[in-house]
């Protein structure tokens, strides 16, 4: 940590400063320069709290060395981290697809998209049981039923379940059937939530909140690693823009690439709820796998008009089955490998539309 001092700083502050810092067992390298006096802190950041340092006199400002987010970091695991999602990996040069309907919906529809899915060549089947929706008069979610129906239309298909949990009360619920927890955009930062699922076994996909800084999303993912799950998955599913008549959001692509560098971290994109236009999913599906994402999530319902969550904005299975082409293309170039699924290598066309 470097604390910059004030211009007027006195000889008594400075040597406060210093006593402060020296009390909980670090050194102190002053540098006095012509204009600024500086002090170095030598030792373990951890030892030091950043604002009660800048509440001092004469202090002006405290700048960290390391990131705030030290086990989400990159400097403290340099290689990228691989996880596994019920024997599919997620990171390295494995390049996930996870799709499926915004919503549980019922046995039939869930079967059917599972299928169509699993024959496009996704690896993960999704389903929201529990439906965070901004009017409680929308659709909730079928709760423990979706639960029962997604895990066995992924049974069905030999595919590993994700779902989103949105309540800490419910995180033994849904670890029961779910093979990978979803924390959603609006709970990125329920910390009571983040801390439940830093307690299961079961990976996490840890969603950017929709006004949330790279920051904030690492911060979250380290409140997630601190209990001591380290199986954490990250997804830009894009931020609050001003032009929503173009985008339901604002595709962040440049955070794929930054969190490359920041974290270990496996990072996938959300390109269905970044833009919420069937038109624009395949575009920025593929730039975030040209940014560096280790997977792609996408909505996907063969009923559009009659879905009960995001209808407009899923893809259709064949449109789906030609993206996966498409990003199966374009991961070779990048040296990422996409498992082909057994149905992927035997059918081209989903069975339904
Ligand atoms: C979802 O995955 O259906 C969902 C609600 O996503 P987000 O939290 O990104 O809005
Ligand atoms: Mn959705």
């Amino acid at each position: 940590m470097i604390v910059i001092l004030e211009p007027n700083v006195t000889e008594t502050q400075i040597q406060n400063v210093v006593d402060r810092i020296q009390a909980v067992g670090l050194s102190a390298h002053l540098s006095r320069g012509t204009y600024r006096t500086i002090v170095g802190i030598i030792g373990d950041e951890e030892k030091i709290q950043f604002e009660p340092l800048l509440a001092l006199p004469g202090v002006s400002e405290v700048i960290p060395v390391l990131p705030p987010y030290k086990l989400a970091s990159r400097e403290a695991h340099p290689r990228g981290s691989i996880v596994e999602v019920a024997g599919v990996k997620i990171g390295g040069d494995h390049l996930a697809l996870i799709a499926g309907p915004c919503a549980v919906e019922n046995e039939d529809q869930m079967h059917r998209i599972a299928q169509a899915v699993k024959q496009a060549g996704a690896h993960i089947l999704r389903g929201g049981a529990f439906k965070p929706r901004t009017s409680p008069y929308a659709f909730q979610g079928l709760e423990e039923e979706g639960l029962k129906i997604l895990r066995a239309a992924g049974d069905a298909q030999h595919m590993p379940v994700v779902t989103e949990v949105t309540d800490p009360r419910c995180v033994g619920l849904v670890d029961e059937y779910a093979d990978m927890l979803q924390v959603g955009a609006r709970n990125m930062q329920n910390f009571v939530l983040l801390k439940e699922v830093g307690k299961v076994q079961k990976p996490v996909l840890l969603k950017r909140g929709m006004s949330a800084t790279v920051t904030d999303l690492l911060m979250s993912a380290e409140y997630i690693l601190s209990q001591g799950n380290s199986r954490v998955v990250l997804c830009e599913r894009g931020v609050r823009g001003f032009d929503t008549k173009i985008a339901r959001n604002l595709f962040d692509v440049a955070t794929v690439a930054a969190v490359k560098q920041l974290s270990h971290l496996p990072i996938i994109v959300d390109p269905s709820h970044a833009t919420g236009q069937p038109a624009l999913v395949p575009h920025c599906a593929l730039a975030g796998v040209a940014a560096g994402a280790d997977g792609v999530h996408i909505e996907v319902h063969d009923r559009p008009e009659e879905a009960k969550s995001d209808g407009a904005q899923a893809l259709l299975p064949l449109q789906f089955a030609a993206l996966v082409t498409q990003i199966r293309q374009l991961a070779e170039l990048f040296g990422k490998t996409l498992t082909p699924t057994e149905e992927s290598n035997r059918a081209t066309t989903p069975d339904c539309r």
